[in-house]
Formats: C-alpha cells, structure tokens, sequence
C-alpha cells in the first residue's frame, strides 16, 4: 500500500490555494502548503499587490475629490497634499496584518506551510526548495493530491525600452510619487490604475491599442466610462501603440507608433497576464497546457493526471479572487466531502458579477448588449443617464449611467451595468436576483429605496430599444 506524508499538497497560497487548504484541512485533512513568497506573503497577489491594495489606494485618490466637493456643502478648507510616504507606509502595514492573519488561520486549521518554491516531481511527489541556517536545501513530498495555485503574473511584450516600464507588482511602491505616469493597456489593470493616480494627482496619459477600453464590456459602458475619466483629466489616447521607450535626463521618452512622443516619469504597463508555471515541472509529469501555458482542468479541476488539480488564475480562465475561491471550494468538497449536511459546492460561471474601480466605478453582471443580443435575439434596453443627488451641490459634472437588458422571450433580465459611485457595491445585490432569474416585471414590481441611485433599477419604465 501507498504511504503518503500529506493528503492534500496545495502549490500557492494565494486565494484560491489558503482557501483550499484551510477548508481541506478543517475537513480533517493532512494539508501541506508551499508559498514561494513571489507576490510577498500569503494571499496571493490579491492582498499583496492587487485587490486590497488597489482598493485601498482607490480610497486615497477619492479623497482629492471629496475635498473639492465639500465646498458646496459649506466646507471651507484648503485642499490638504498627500504624504505619499505616509500612505505606502500604511498600506503596508495593513498588508503584513492581513498577512499574519492568513498565517494565524492556515496555522489554527492545521495546515503545514512551507515558505519555498515547489515543483511536481511526478503525479504524487513534490519537491520544494529551500534554505535553511543559510543553505539550499530540498525535500521531498509524498502526496495523495496535489493542487496547482500558483496564479498569475504580469506580461509584458518586449519592444526596445521595455526593461524601464513597471508592471502592477512594482507600481504600488513607486518612489518617488511620478508626477507624469503613463499607463499602457485598456483592461481592468490599466484603467483602474489610470483612474488612482489621477485622483493622487499625477499627470495621466493611458494608451489603448484598439478602439476603445475594456474591450468584452457593454459599448454604452465603455463609451460612457471612457468619457467620465477624459473628464477627470486622464489623457486617453485611444488606437495608439507604443514603439520605444528611451531614458532621457528629462524622465523616460516614450516614442509613438503614429511618430508622435510623451515624456514622463513612469510607464506603467498593464497588458495583460500570463499564468505562473516556472519552473513548476508540469513538462516532467505531463500536464497538459494550453497555448499561453496555462493549466488544463476539467469541470472537476482535474488535470490530465487525475491525482493534480489546479483552479485560480493559473488556469487562465476568469481571472477573479471570488472565482478561485469558487473554485478551491469544489475541489476540496470533491475531494474530502461538503461541510456536514451541505451538498457539494457547484461552480457556476453564469452571471460572475464584477466591478472596475475606476473613478466612476463600473459594476456589470451577465450579458452585453451586443452578446444579448446573438444569444437571446430580441431583446429589450433600459438606460438611465444622470446626475447623482450629491453632484447637484458638490459641483462635480460626474455622471452615473444605469442600463438592463431583458430578454424579450423570457422578460428575464440578462444583464445590468452601471457606471457611478460604488457600483460594485450596487451591483452585487443585483446581482442575486438576476441568478435567481428576476424578470423584469419582478424588478418593477420592487419598491425602490428613496433617495438612492440604486433606486434607477427598479424605476426603469421605458425601453429605449424593444427589438
Ligand atoms: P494568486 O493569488 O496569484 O496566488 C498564487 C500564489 O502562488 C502566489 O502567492 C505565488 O507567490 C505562489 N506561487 C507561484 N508559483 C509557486 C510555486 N511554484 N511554489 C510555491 N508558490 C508559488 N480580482 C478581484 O476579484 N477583484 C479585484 O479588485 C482585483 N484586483 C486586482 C488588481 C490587480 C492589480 C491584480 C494584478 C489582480 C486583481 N484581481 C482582482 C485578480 C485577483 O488578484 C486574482 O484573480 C487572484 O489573486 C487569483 O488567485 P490565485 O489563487 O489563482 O493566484
Ligand atoms: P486585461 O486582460 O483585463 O487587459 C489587458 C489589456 O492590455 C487589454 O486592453 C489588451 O488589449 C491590452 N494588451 C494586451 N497585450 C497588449 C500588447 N502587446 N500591447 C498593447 N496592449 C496590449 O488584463 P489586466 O492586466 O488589466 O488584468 C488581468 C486580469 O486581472 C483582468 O482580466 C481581471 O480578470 C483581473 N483583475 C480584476 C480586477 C477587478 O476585479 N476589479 C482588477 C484588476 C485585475 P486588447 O483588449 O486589445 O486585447
């Protein structure tokens, strides 16, 4: 018979993987953990250098505004500066806190953590290499199975200069703080990032190759999105590539494709990213990966070699923290059974809802407009544009947009989107109701709540469109 030294070996301890091994490991199973440090500590590049610190610095920046406004509700004060410093300080303070909680808990569970770099050996064993008393050493594990979360990292394409630009790991420690900053790419990253240092107040310039950000949204929303941050001052630059980047005494000098050039401080790139296999041995035991190497599962998380598992980013699918906890949850109900009198957890990936903090904020869940319209035919839009309570005295000309598409077939409503202050947080409740089926005569049906911008959902009566 087999011995193993751990039921369940979890490569990462980013989201998906502490999510994993705590569950498992308060199942009653022997979980093993190794966490290589590359984001930091654990948790992965969520706490460390993503979605807790971005939308910490996302706070920070909204408060260059909220001063400005507070003049038309009688505030009388000079604008205050930032401490650049300061504010770094805490976010990381904040982050080794987060850290050591995640240690606490993985601990308290019972889970073995193992701070080092980890590769597969073969479908059981995983080799992980560390240093001890100032030595490398290796060691050598036998496990029943392995699970792969070892995430994402950024990607950036090479041209001449392209060893000067940061990516998202380095961005969020940039000293000194970069007066002009540009910001290349149009996803999720890239216009986040736009929308922060243009709230701290750097000069913003963000290339987009193609014809307009955050390609896969809604049109309206990226039209609309789009217009409200070239409002705030972010220079967009739209079907714009760059071509070089050269460092002068004068900052970076980044030459245009179209022959045109922008000096600045920082080149923020933020193309996209790529799944994190280096030297992870998948070649060595066989696993099949896709064209950008990410790791190939199943609907059950399984891999090719039916003792290795992999969920997360690293498996290039929906690159969201809520999604690899989804995922993690499955595997380990697979694996060591559902929480007492619970059924298995089921991952669904139908109407994932997300936010953009960007400045407006975007919140969407379900379909586009444009995909509505080939999967369902005939469908419905409702849109509301207008200006927020609070912009009629803080002197702000933001503007919020709401839109719901419903299938005419069904009145179902397939999609709901919105561009304005915290729409994530609006957009998550929605979203409920919109899995659970809502109609749209359910959300008419619904008593708004006065006075809201959320409101606008429920009291949506005209289509502006019904073919
Ligand atoms: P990760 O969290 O990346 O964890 C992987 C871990 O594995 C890392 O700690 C790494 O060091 C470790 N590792 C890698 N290789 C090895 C190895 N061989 N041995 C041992 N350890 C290894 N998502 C949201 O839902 N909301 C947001 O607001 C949001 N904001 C983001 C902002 C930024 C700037 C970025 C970059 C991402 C953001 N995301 C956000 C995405 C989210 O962070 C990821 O989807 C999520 O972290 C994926 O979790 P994961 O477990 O797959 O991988
Ligand atoms: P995205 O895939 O969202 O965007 C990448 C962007 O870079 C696109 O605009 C893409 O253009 C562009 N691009 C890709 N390659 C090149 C190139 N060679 N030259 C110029 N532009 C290029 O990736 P991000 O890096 O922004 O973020 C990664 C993922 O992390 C996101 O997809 C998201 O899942 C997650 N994330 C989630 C957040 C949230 O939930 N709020 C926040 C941040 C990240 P094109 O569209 O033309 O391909």
């Amino acid at each position: 018979m087999q011995t193993f030294d751990t039921d369940l070996f979890v490569i990462g301890g980013g989201s998906g993987g502490v999510r994993a091994a705590r569950m498992a490991a308060q199942r009653g199973a022997r979980v093993t953990m190794a966490e290589a440090g590359g984001t930091s500590g654990l948790g992965g590049t969520c706490v460390n250098v993503g979605c807790i610190p971005k939308k910490l610095y996302s706070y920070a920046a909204h408060y260059a505004e909220s001063f400005e406004e507070s003049h038309g509700f009688g505030w009388n004060a000079a604008a205050p500066t930032l401490d650049w410093s300061k504010l770094k300080e805490n976010r990381r303070t904040e982050i080794s806190r987060l850290n050591g909680v995640y240690q606490k808990m993985l601990l308290g569970a019972g889970v073995e953590i193992i701070n080092a770099h980890a590769r597969l050996v073969d479908a059981h064993m995983v080799e992980v290499a560390a240093s001890q008393d100032g030595q490398s050493v290796t060691k050598l594990f036998r496990a029943k199975n392995i699970l792969i979360a070892t995430g994402g990292w950024p990607h950036v394409p090479k041209f001449p200069g392209h060893e000067l630009v940061l990516t998202s790991n380095e961005i969020f420690d940039i000293d000194p703080f970069p007066g002009r900053l540009l910001v290349v790419g149009g996803g999720y990253i890239a216009c986040e990032f736009a929308s922060i240092f243009n709230g701290l107040g750097t000069k913003i310039t963000q290339l987009y190759r193609g014809v307009q950000v955050l390609r896969g949204f809604d049109d309206d929303v990226r039209n609309f999105v789009a217009a409200e941050v070239i409002k705030k001052g972010v220079d967009l630059r739209l079907n714009t590539e760059v071509a070089s980047i050269t460092k002068t005494a004068n900052g970076l000098a980044v030459q245009l494709q179209g022959g045109e050039s922008v000096t600045v401080d920082a080149v923020l790139y933020a193309t996209g990213r790529v799944p994190n296999v280096a030297n992870l041995g998948l070649d060595q035991v066989g696993i099949t990966q896709g064209s950008d190497g990410a790791v190939v599962v199943d609907e059950a998380y399984r891999t090719n070699v039916p003792s290795i598992y992999a969920v997360g980013d690293v498996t290039s699918r929906v690159q969201l923290t809520p999604v690899a906890l989804g995922e993690a949850m499955v595997v380990v109900d697979q694996l060591f059974g559902p929480t007492a009198g619970k059924t298995p957890k089921k991952m669904s990936y139908e109407f994932i809802p997300t936010a953009v903090f960007t400045h407006p904020s975007i919140g969407t869940v379900g379909f586009s407009e444009a995909e509505a319209r080939k999967e369902f035919g005939a469908v419905s839009i409702y849109r509301s544009e207008f200006k927020a309570l609070k912009h009629t005295l803080s002197g702000s000309d933001e503007r919020t947009l709401m839109k719901i598409i419903v299938d005419n077939a069904t009145d179902r409503v397939v999609g709901l989107h919105m561009v304005g202050a915290d729409a994530g947080e609006t957009v998550q409740g929605f979203a409920v109701a919109m899995k659970a089926g809502a109609t749209k005569a359910i959300f008419d049906s619904t008593i708004g709540i006065h006075p809201t911008a959320a409101e606008e959902f429920v009291t949506m009566r005209e289509p502006v469109t019904n073919t």
